[in-house]
């Protein structure tokens, strides 16, 4: 006989770990107890020492599908007085490294369930398991347990407080569960008129007013989504004039995987990703002459597309023995004003949303933290992250260092994700969103303080950007701890290094929109030796004038103009008007403002030459989001020959003259980002040559544009280097935060 006590580390709590160790404890023979520690999961285990052998194999073979083990630690301790029981103690708050899952869409299980009419979870929107449900975004404290979720204003009714004592079903343990008689209740309103709330059967009401064209806001799992039939043109397009949006693509959710094969072409692995646990939203190139409506992503060729993932989604597609004919695929898009975070409450929908949408599907369970959507994209059918939400916050990233401290990164001004580092774990928080909008500013402060209660974390230094005025330095500022600005492409560029766990020398590439230098001037086209401790520009793309402040981060044709300026200073008048990129009158505003120095600023960003190229390609003259002419003009290029004129510079200054001389823009556009990836080879080539350092990053949210990435990690990789890329981590700002956090972990003081 032996006794022993195993700790385990890792996503166990809120995933049926200690039910499944009880079960498996009961058919083995195994005596004793477990335990959730906060941190981890505790088991005193006593069996003949063949039997806790295989215990202790099963314990990682068999683990539920939601945990993920990071480590099993195991001593022998002396035996133990025991009635061959084996059991579930209650939790207890211990300190330590602590795993909060993220939200898990519904499984296979709990679907059939909800459609089977003798289940007594038939039709119930909220039936969730041990293996699914919300986690994160319902969480007030860990340890994970009902009290402390947002559950704890449903009591269980016997039946279910029955399941969840009992280890042989699915709900043993299972904090959210619910049914049709205890759980939460849906309700639809109208939020133009007081007191008309339905809580009569509001899923039928909703889907029958999705038909008829009408705008409904839904309450999901970390928030709230405005809805519309995304194949009913007239209502995508009123979404497009309520939310202010002419052309930022929708997001929409299909009833199931036939169906969004329909109108998206897939790969296996996209499959994998759409129909796993965590439901992201999936970029996919959209089949052409099907029903989506054009307004949904216009000019696109693409579409982010996604699945169900709370019950409530699928009954909105399915909701028998309603017959009713329902649209296959649904509008679905973050439930928020412009540069607000995304609504989590009734109250925030009834002053944010209420011009936007004609009713409101909600119900009474509280979201405590928001979560939007995750947005993935694939490089080479690699994961490659666009926003990292939802389903993947706050699973940590490792860094092959163990110091113990706890750290904070408080991220960037822009698609703000902040990140607590402690004990050689990087946290990455959801995304917050732009902090240029106070309410955005404010959800960061209640984020940061939840997350921190969340992982028990006291940090004791914050990292954050070096840009004085940005409202992220001023929260940094407030919490009056020891402050470690970081220069944001350098920042970029230790996100890199830290997704990869590569903590060596690295050349770091980071073609960005917008940061700021150590010279105070605009960076973004950076070629950066770096170490986790500090960094040398080693060059950039060449300067130009960048006139007119933030007004050219919109128009790209400001920045064209300047271009022309620059490089025919004596023919630009008359190329600008040759090129249609403006009127005679702004072209000499622009000329008189790089004469006199005035409200212009010398500038690197590779983002901003990408908008000037698309414009001066007639492609975008101006965006009305982020990006917009640089994915015009990634999406009007056609392979071609690489351009006579292989350096940057001649390319741009032969660029205008091709145009007009009739060269085709779709090559054109391909050969922009051909001399582009090659001057990032020839700047990595000089700075190996310089530091032999043979790894180059590959960062900054210009490489959103899967075109650009293939040809430069190709070419670098012909030559020798080792390529570090980005996978789950945004190559842009979201990311940023993760290598803020690596720098304060690294070097900061006791
Ligand atoms: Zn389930
Ligand atoms: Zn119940
Ligand atoms: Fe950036």
């Amino acid at each position: 006989m032996l006794a022993q006590r195993i700790q385990i580390y890792g996503i166990v709590q809120g995933v049926g770990f200690r039910p499944f160790v009880a079960r498996l404890a009961s058919r083995l023979g195994v005596a004793g107890d477990v335990a959730n520690k906060g941190s981890f999961v505790e088991i005193h285990a006593q069996a003949p020492e063949e039997t806790l052998r295989t215990f202790r194999e099963a314990l990682s073979a068999e683990a539920p599908p939601r945990s993920a083990i990071l480590r099993i630690l195991c001593h022998d301790i002396p035996l133990f007085a025991t009635d061959q029981i084996f059991r579930i103690i209650e939790s207890e708050a211990e300190r330590g490294d602590i795993f909060v899952s993220p939200d898990i869409a519904t499984c296979d299980l709990c679907a059939q369930e909800l459609y089977d009419p003798n289940n007594r979870r038939y039709l119930h929107p909220f039936i969730n398991c041990t293996a699914c449900g919300p986690r994160l975004t319902i969480l007030e404290q860990m340890p994970y347990d009902r009290v402390r979720t947002t559950m704890k204003a449903f009591p269980m009714c016997p039946e279910c407080d029955r399941e969840y004592h009992s280890p042989e079903t699915r709900r043993y343990d299972a904090q959210p569960v619910c049914c049709n008689d205890c759980g939460p209740r849906l309700a639809l309103f109208n939020p133009k008129q007081p007191g008309s709330l339905v809580t009569d059967n509001p899923i039928l009401m909703a889907r029958h007013e999705l038909m008829r064209g009408k705008i409904i806001a839904v309450k999901g799992i970390g928030g709230f989504h405005l809805a519309c039939n995304a194949l009913d043109e007239n209502a995508v397009q009123r979404l497009r004039t309520l939310k202010h949006r002419p052309a930022k693509p929708f997001a929409v959710m299909f009833r199931n995987l036939d169906a969004l094969q329909k109108y998206c072409h897939t790969t296996p692995e996209a499959d994998k990703w759409l129909t796993g646990h965590q439901k992201p939203i999936v970029l996919l190139p959209k089949r052409k002459g099907t029903l989506l409506a054009e307004s949904v992503a216009p000019g696109n060729p693409n579409v982010g597309a996604f699945l169900p993932y709370t019950p409530l989604h699928m009954l909105l597609f399915d909701y028998p023995p309603d017959s009713e004919p329902m649209t296959d695929a649904l509008v679905l898009t973050s439930g928020n004003q412009s540069g607000a975070p995304i609504c989590r409450s009734d109250e925030d929908v009834r002053q944010q949303l209420g011009q936007f949408c004609d009713l409101v599907l909600t119900h009474n369970r509280p979201i405590l933290l928001r979560a939007d959507d995750s947005v993935m994209d694939f490089l080479d059918d690699v994961p490659y992250m666009i926003r990292r939400s939802r389903g993947f916050a706050p699973l940590p990233f490792p860094v092959d260092i163990f110091v113990p401290k706890t750290v904070l990164g408080i991220g960037g001004e822009l698609k703000n994700c902040f990140c607590i580092g402690k004990d050689g774990l990087l946290y990455l928080s959801p995304y917050i969103g732009d902090m240029e909008d106070l309410r955005s500013v404010e959800a960061l402060r209640e984020s940061l303080r939840r997350m921190c209660d969340l992982l028990e974390a006291h940090p004791t230094a914050v990292a954050c950007d070096l840009h004085p005025k940005y409202n992220t330095t001023q929260v940094a500022q407030e919490m009056g701890l020891p402050l470690l600005p970081v220069q944001h492409h350098y920042a970029h560029v230790l996100s890199c290094m830290a997704e990869n766990n590569c903590l060596d020398k690295t050349i770091g590439i980071s073609f960005d929109g917008t940061g700021y230098g150590t010279d105070k001037t605009i960076w973004g086209g950076e070629i950066l030796l770096c170490t986790t401790s500090g960094f040398q520009r080693f060059a950039h793309i060449p300067t130009f004038p960048q006139p007119g402040g933030d007004a050219s981060a919109r128009d790209g044709w400001r920045i064209a103009t300047a271009l022309l300026l620059k490089y025919h200073p004596d023919q630009a008048e008359r190329l600008t008007e040759e090129l249609g990129l403006c009127s005679s009158q702004e072209q000499k505003v622009i000329a008189a403002m790089l004469r006199t120095n005035i409200n212009t600023v010398p500038s690197t960003s590779a983002g901003r030459l990408f908008d000037a190229v698309s414009a001066l390609l007639g492609i975008c003259r101006h965006s009305t989001f982020e990006g917009e002419a640089a994915m015009a003009l990634q999406f009007a290029a056609k392979e071609t020959q690489p351009p006579k004129e292989t350096a940057l510079e001649e390319f741009l200054r032969a660029l205008p003259r091709r145009r007009l001389a009739g060269d085709s823009v779709a090559a054109l556009a391909w050969q922009f980002h051909w001399t582009l990836a090659e001057f990032a080879l020839c700047q990595a080539l000089a700075a190996r040559e310089q530091s032999h350092c043979n790894t180059v990053a590959l960062t900054g949210g210009v490489f959103q544009n899967t075109l650009l990435v293939r040809m430069a990690k190709q070419r670098l990789e012909q030559n020798g280097f080792r390529v570090l890329l980005h996978s789950l981590v945004p190559p842009n700002d979201g990311g940023i935060a993760l290598g803020q956090a690596l720098y304060a972990t690294l070097n900061t003081g006791e």
